[in-house]
């Protein structure tokens, strides 16, 4: 099932298995020689067997067909490998995510260590960060192989048909996130930097702090420009992009206050503060929570304590191996 969702342009729904996300969406940009395939989905059968029916509803299968990834996570790029092995396939990407997909690409599962280590000094336990790592389709189906990417730089324009479509760098939800602007036709194909539900999360990268800080910086970057359409990387295309990208900070930036008065006086680590400011949040028992959703909960508060910590807020302190934080 694919969907025309502006002249030339088609929404392929990929599912996602095993993930909160539940769908991804690819997109085909026609041109005239080549077609522009904007990411693939995870590297597993449900996945490639929607993308695959996709493509040849499209008849995109015959021809050529290139392929931009907006970010190197496994459900945007777990099936570049496989496609760039077509002959005359392009894969590209910005040059930092470019990078990390080569190197997700042939370490596999291996790739996520320092992520995993980065979040047990954060006070994960042993046996979450187990089940993540072994089971959770992010980790586990990405793409695999020797595969070339060419690397896109802010402000360069790929053409395909009709459209024009400049990269714009939009870092956050990963320290090289790309989107691409069809500037004549204000159509935004933004990955995961800004979604229709708001839900866009800044997980943690060892070496990366403050990714949320980044992604406000991001926000500002993109915020006045003449948007009409976001087709994002998951949900539904939307348009009043401005609206969004303003309540999505302003969600974010009450969730900050909240992670200062729920921290208040004592000293934690993001994993010993996040089940408080969740449950705070959805009423819900953190018990009640898929391992994954764990997961990137405690991430996300480790993005607000950061980003705390960046407006001198919060201070760090190590100790035993564990990173703790405490209001100033
Ligand atoms: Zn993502």
């Amino acid at each position: 099932m694919t969907e025309e969702v502006a002249p030339g342009v088609h929404r392929m729904e990929i599912p996602l298995p095993r993930t909160a996300l539940r769908t991804l969406n690819a997109y085909l940009v026609r041109g005239t020689a080549r077609n522009l395939l904007v990411d693939t989905g995870l590297n597993m059968p449900e996945s490639r067997d929607a993308l695959y029916a996709g493509l040849a509803e499209l008849g995109a299968l015959e021809g050529g067909l290139d392929i931009f990834l907006t970010h190197m996570h496994a459900d945007h790029s777990g099936l570049a490998a496989e496609l760039a092995a077509r002959p005359e396939t392009t894969v590209y990407a910005g040059a930092e995510d470019g990078a990390a997909v080569i190197r997700l690409a042939a370490e596999g599962p291996a790739f996520w260590r320092g992520t995993l280590d980065g979040m047990a000094r954060h006070g994960c336990p042993e046996s979450l960060l187990h089940t993540v790592a072994t089971t959770h389709p992010g980790m586990i189906a990405g793409p695999v192989g020797d595969i070339a990417v060419s690397f896109v730089n802010e402000g360069d324009v790929l053409r395909y048909g009709a459209a024009a479509l400049r990269m714009l760098l939009v870092p956050g939800h990963t320290p090289g996130h790309a989107a691409l602007l069809d500037e004549e036709r204000g159509i935004l194909l933004s990955g995961d930097f800004v979604l229709a539900d708001a839900s866009t999360t800044t997980p943690y990268r060892p070496n990366i702090p403050d990714s949320l800080g980044v992604f406000f910086r991001s926000l500002d970057s993109v915020r006045d420009r003449d948007i009409r359409l976001v087709l994002p990387g998951h949900g539904r295309p939307f348009g009043n992009a401005r609206a969004r990208m303003d309540a999505l900070r302003a969600g974010r930036v009450r969730k900050l206050e909240d992670t200062l008065r729920l921290l208040g006086n004592r000293e934690a680590t993001a994993a010993e503060a996040a089940p408080q400011l969740h449950r705070s949040r959805s009423g819900g028992g953190w018990e009640s929570y898929m391992p994954a959703q764990q997961w990137f909960a405690i991430q996300d508060t480790l993005a607000f304590l950061e980003r705390l910590e960046a407006e001198g807020r919060v201070v760090r302190a190590e100790k035993d191996g564990l990173i703790r934080f405490r209001a100033v």
